[in-house]
């Protein structure tokens, strides 16, 4: 059987890292089994749907490199479909009209809670002639659970579940106003797209039971399930705003990179052994939903952070130069030009090291950015005192004459001043980085001054001298 699975969002805010996560999951497993992943957006919440939200879905699936098969399906536009299906199951005498009015409810509750028993729909309407309806009342529509036995479900994740049919109440398929509920239009999507799997989050096995009673009263087939564990903050805390950064595009303009994103989302309740680098292509041919795990994961944004700095080493100069230009727009107010992008790819072996995110590469990449003369920060005034402009102003000179003007060249230039002038490396190589970049700290100064070139250093550190 090929597999299909989906992932179905609610477009009512961001795009969660939780759900993210999920829908890699369905996303790995479709790719894995050669099937289909395919996008569903749940938009029947119409007060709480927005086109923005609609928006970060596609975007934050983009980003992560997410690719659905097929069109998305828009679930408002099933809704007749839905609507069909609960007035079947009335017609097989599987649903029935309730016309309880809302107050009627209220009372049913209130007495249910006095007399402590578990409050829940207690299905009067069932077997009651509708004939018996109050004149202009709405019905609902409510289907009939079983009052009897069990229901069972076999989870990927959790095992063997099952309740008693006694606690599933009858709950409401269309709304007084013909309006399908979320738990009907999900499993008539569900089958309408053919999905063989439902990979979820954990959150949502209570509906299971109840989804199955709707499809088995369709005489549909089950599909298999999965119940993920819930992604949790670094305290144990469910995961939300108050972590930092509960949202796919968080991420993104942190400047993660989508590969180091999807290993690190990966490896959120799922394992292969102790392998904590994993590439897309490993991922596609290992992941499985057996090695699921039943605990929930904590964030660690120390092990995002090194997984990112993993991927950004491994990106080629130029693409990475081309992919931390936006970061240096966001600094500089203006987009690299195609000669900065080469300088700043030819800097990528001296950045690429230090950095974590890519925000860290821009904010290094800044000095190559600057343009003279520079403002000088504290630190920076401190090492271009007396002392250090009386040796930039020699080292300038032999500078000036260098055959060669590169790093190593410059390199071995300071070395040979500092030993003859009996001074430490850092007393004249701090100046440099003062003068070069305007702060006490930068990628290797060396290579800084290779890459701005002779004619900028000598007029950069001309500059520091009358500062
Ligand atoms: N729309 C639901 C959510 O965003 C997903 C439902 C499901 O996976 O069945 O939580």
């Amino acid at each position: 059987m090929a597999v299909v699975v989906r992932f179905p969002p609610s477009p009512t805010g961001m795009l969660h890292i939780g759900s993210a996560r999920t829908a890699l999951f369905n996303w790995l497993f479709a790719r894995r089994h050669g099937g289909k992943f395919l996008l569903r957006v749940e938009d029947t919440d119409r007060e709480r749907s927005t086109p923005e939200a609609v928006k970060a879905i596609y975007e934050g699936m983009n980003w992560l490199g997410l690719s659905w098969d097929g069109e998305p399906v828009i679930q408002t536009n099933n809704l007749a479909r839905h609507a069909a299906v609960a007035r079947e199951l009335l017609e097989q005498g599987k649903a029935y009209y309730c016309y309880c009015t809302p107050q009627e409810l209220e009372a049913m509750r209130a007495e249910q809670k006095t007399k402590g028993q578990t409050v829940r729909y207690d299905g009067r309407w069932r077997d009651r002639d509708p004939k018996e309806a109050p004149a202009d009342a709405k019905p609902v529509v409510r289907i009939k659970m079983p009052l009897e036995g069990e229901t069972t479900v076999t989870d990927h994740v959790l095992g063997t579940i099952t309740v008693q049919n006694s606690q599933l109440d009858d709950m409401i398929l269309l709304r007084s106003d013909g309006s399908p509920t979320y738990m009907l239009s999900v499993v008539v999507d569900d089958y309408d797209m053919g999905i063989t799997h439902v990979i979820r989050g954990d959150d949502h096995m209570t509906n299971t039971f109840r989804q199955v009673q709707i499809i088995k009263a369709m005489g549909w087939p089950v599909p298999e399930y999965a119940h993920v564990p819930m992604i949790l903050g670094p305290d144990g805390q469910k995961f939300s705003k108050r972590h930092g950064a509960p949202a796919v595009s968080d991420y993104r303009d942190r400047g993660y990179l989508p590969e180091a994103m999807r290993n690190y989302l990966l490896r959120l309740c799922w394992s292969h052994g102790d392998d904590e680098i994993i590439t897309d292509e490993q991922a596609k041919t290992w992941f499985d939903l057996e090695h699921i795990g039943k605990s929930p994961a904590r964030f660690d944004f120390v092990k995002l952070d090194s997984l990112n700095a993993h991927y950004l080493r491994l990106m080629p100069d130029e693409a990475l130069a081309q992919t931390t230009a936006p970061f240096i727009e966001k600094k500089i107010g203006r987009m690299p030009d195609a000669n900065e992008l080469a300088t700043l790819a030819r800097a990528m072996p001296d950045l690429k090291p230090r950095a974590k995110t890519l925000i860290d590469l821009a904010e290094a990449a800044l000095c190559y950015f600057s343009t003279r003369p520079l403002a000088f920060d504290d630190k920076a005034k401190k090492h271009l005192n007396e002392e250090g402009k009386k040796h930039l102003a020699a080292l300038a000179t032999e500078m000036g004459a260098l055959p060669d003007f590169t790093a190593a060249a410059v390199e071995e230039l300071f070395r040979v001043y500092a030993e003859k002038n009996a001074v430490k490396l850092g007393a004249i190589a701090q100046p440099l980085r003062a003068a070069l970049t305007g702060t006490g700290t930068s990628p290797p100064i060396f290579g800084v001054a290779e890459i701005l070139g002779r004619e900028e250093t000598l007029a950069r550190i001309s500059d520091a001298a009358a500062a």
